[in-house]
């Protein structure tokens, strides 16, 4: 499932190949994603229109038109974005394809259409923008991202701070392989309720959580013209992780076997000695 990196990678790839370009066609397949495919509003606010500018927000790509009006991704579990030559064969699972003035096409593949698609016209954008993102956790490269936030977010919470770091109303962006990466450079048990967490620990989860989020976007970036993908089907870059999927191998600081179990029903790896 795509996190804050991949989305961002995406952005940073998208961004350099549509600003100034003007979308000349929509088509969309017939099903319906995690919500219905908003078909007219992308014939009234999104066709014809000249792409400005990409932002990120949380995991949402925001497509912000010349007209004010804002094209909202989300790629949900298995969405992808490719930017294609129109005369490429399109695949069975492209639910929205915007033809550009170039003759490419930026083209929303999703298998499993856990992905949304939503417009937000130019009248209503601000307000929108704001509705939405209030629903959404902070931003983890935001200044606002202290200890002291965290703190008195997590103060009556007693959630395990993995389901805390996984929350998207409470922190933006990050997913479970992410969140496993970060409590183990943190060094901190991924069962360990968030409400019981220092401020010391708060801040080596911001400094490393940054650190780690930051490595994969640079990752992802030396890549970024495969994951547009040429083949219509781009992969998401693989990182080498410390404890992500490393069952029973040796923890790369005291050679323990990584222990997997689940939390939340979702796999969770950790050192049961370097993180107590
Ligand atoms: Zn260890």
């Amino acid at each position: 499932m795509p996190e804050l990196p991949e989305v961002e990678v995406t952005r940073r790839g998208l961004l350099e190949q549509l600003s100034g370009r003007t979308i000349m066609a929509i088509t969309w397949s017939a099903h319906r994603l995690r919500t219905e495919i908003p078909r007219r509003l992308l014939q009234d606010h999104i066709d014809r229109q000249q792409i400005l500018t990409i932002d990120r927000r949380a995991k949402y790509l925001l497509i912000r038109m010349q007209s004010g009006a804002t094209l909202v991704i989300h790629l949900g579990m298995t969405g992808k974005l490719g930017l294609l030559p129109e005369e490429t064969a399109r695949h069975k699972h492209d639910h929205l394809v915007l033809g550009l003035d170039n003759a490419m096409e930026l083209r929303f593949n999703d298998s499993r259409r856990f992905g949304s698609i939503a417009v937000w016209p130019a009248m209503q954008a601000m307000e929108c923008e704001c509705e939405f993102s209030s629903r959404e956790g902070i931003e983890p490269f935001d200044s606002d991202f202290t200890a002291e936030y965290l703190l008195r977010l997590a103060k009556s919470r007693q959630i395990p701070v993995k389901s805390f770091l996984m929350n998207t109303r409470l922190v933006a962006g990050i997913g479970n392989i992410y969140a496993n990466e970060i409590l183990f450079a943190a060094r901190i048990n991924p069962l360990m309720p968030a409400s019981q967490l220092p401020a010391a620990a708060w801040q080596r989860i911001i400094k490393e959580g940054r650190r780690i989020l930051q490595q994969a976007i640079n990752a992802g970036g030396s890549t970024i013209a495969d994951f547009l993908g040429a083949s219509g089907h781009p992969g998401y870059f693989q990182l080498q992780f410390k404890v992500y999927g490393r069952k029973d191998a040796p923890c790369p600081e005291c050679a323990r076997p990584i222990v997997k179990t689940a939390l939340a029903g979702r796999a969770t790896y950790y050192c049961p000695i370097c993180q107590r």
